[in-house]
C-alpha cells in the first residue's frame, strides 16, 4: 500500500500522492533509489493504486479486486516489469514492452511498465526506450528505477520526472557496515559485503589511493596488477570506483573540517592523503573518478582504464 512508504519516504510519498488527487501524472517516472530497498515495492504500490478500480485507497484491504489480485500474483497485462537478465537489460526486452503495449488496454486503464536497475539498459536497449518516451502512447506510464543515475542517458534522465529518494544513511558503523549499506539494498549482497569480501576491497582501494598519492609514478608498475585481481570482473571494478569516490569524499570531508561519513576506520590513511591535498585537487580528481567509472559501463580494458586513471589524477 502506498500510504505504507508514508514515513520512510515523504518527500517521494507527497509528489505521488498529489499527483493522483489531482489526477495528473508524467509520462515517465525515475526513481533515484539511493540505497532504498523498498523502491520497487514503491513503485507496485503505486501502480496498484492507479489499476485498481476501486481506486484502492491504500486504507482498506482490496482483497476481492481482480485486478488488485492479479497485480499481486504478477500477472496483471497492464504491468510489466522488466529486470535485468544476467548483466543487462537488453533490447528484446525492450521490444517486447512495446509489442505488448501498443496494443490498446484491455481495461481502458492506464498501463504501467517499470524498469528495475535501469543503469542496466545496454546501449541499444537505452535508445530503444528512449523513442518510446519521446512518443509516449496515451495512458502509459513509465516508472524507472536506479542506484546510479549518472549511469543512465541524460537523454532518458531529461525526460523523466526524477523523485529523489531519502537516503537510508547509518550514522553510527563500522566504514563496512555504512558503505554496505550503501552500495546495497537487499540483504544478500549486503551480507556478502560486509563479510571478508568488503574487507579486501577496502583494504586494496585504501592501499591504492595511498600509493598512488605518495609515489604515482610507481603505482601502475608496482600496485595495478594486484588491484585487478581483486577487482577482476565489470561489475567489482564499478565497486572499487564506488569506493575510490566515497574515500575522495571524505578527504574532501577532512579538508573542510568535516566529519568523515564513511572512512572512520581508516583515518591514518585518509590523514595522509589529505595533507598531500587540498580542496581544488580532491574535487578534480572526484570528478575524474565519476566519469571513469561510467566508462565502464561500456568498453572495458581494465589495465587501460587503470592507466587512464593513474595519468589522469597525477595531473591534477
Ligand atoms: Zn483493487
Amino acid at each position: 500500500m502506498l500510504d505504507d512508504f508514508k514515513e520512510e519516504q515523504p518527500i517521494v510519498y507527497r509528489v505521488l500522492k498529489n499527483a493522483i488527487n489531482k489526477d495528473k501524472y508524467s509520462h515517465a517516472y525515475l526513481f533515484e533509489l539511493n540505497g532504498y530497498a523498498k523502491g520497487l515495492d514503491m513503485a507496485l504500490a503505486f501502480a496498484k493504486f492507479l489499476l485498481c478500480p476501486h481506486n484502492y485507497t491504500n486504507n482498506e484491504n482490496c482483497n476481492d479486486c481482480l485486478e488488485c489480485h492479479k497485480i499481486e500474483t504478477n500477472n496483471s497485462l497492464e504491468i510489466k516489469l522488466i529486470k535485468p537478465i544476467g548483466e543487462w537489460i537488453k533490447k528484446e526486452q525492450l521490444e517486447e514492452l512495446q509489442r505488448e503495449f501498443n496494443n490498446k488496454s484491455l481495461t481502458g486503464n492506464k498501463r504501467i511498465y517499470i524498469i528495475s536497475e535501469a543503469e542496466k539498459l545496454n546501449a541499444s536497449a537505452a535508445n530503444s526506450l528512449l523513442k518510446f518516451l519521446e512518443e509516449p502512447p496515451e495512458g502509459i506510464i513509465a516508472i524507472l528505477l536506479t542506484d546510479n543515475m549518472y549511469q543512465l542517458l541524460d537523454t532518458i534522465v531529461s525526460r523523466c520526472q526524477i523523485l529523489s529518494f531519502k537516503k537510508n544513511v547509518i550514522k553510527n558503523g563500522s566504514t563496512i557496515e555504512k558503505i554496505g549499506n550503501y552500495l546495497y539494498s537487499d540483504s544478500e549482497s549486503y551480507t556478502n559485503f560486509t563479510g571478508d569480501v568488503g574487507l579486501k576491497y577496502l583494504e586494496d582501494v585504501t592501499s591504492y589511493v595511498s600509493f598512488l598519492e605518495k609515489r604515482k609514478e610507481d603505482a601502475l608498475v608496482y600496485r595495478t596488477k594486484g588491484f585487478l585481481e581483486t577487482f577482476n570482473d565489470r561489475k567489482k571494478l564499478a565497486v572499487a570506483f564506488e569506493l575510490f569516490v566515497l574515500y575522495y569524499k571524505d578527504v574532501l570531508n577532512k579538508l573542510l573540517d568535516m566529519p568523515l561519513e564513511y572512512f572512520d576506520d581508516y583515518l591514518t590513511q585518509i590523514n595522509e592523503v589529505t595533507k598531500l591535498n587540498d580542496v581544488v585537487k580532491v574535487s578534480n580528481k572526484i570528478k575524474i573518478l565519476t566519469s571513469l567509472k561510467t566508462n565502464i559501463k561500456y568498453n572495458l580494458n581494465a589495465n587501460l582504464l587503470m592507466d587512464k586513471l593513474v595519468i589522469l589524477l597525477s595531473e591534477v
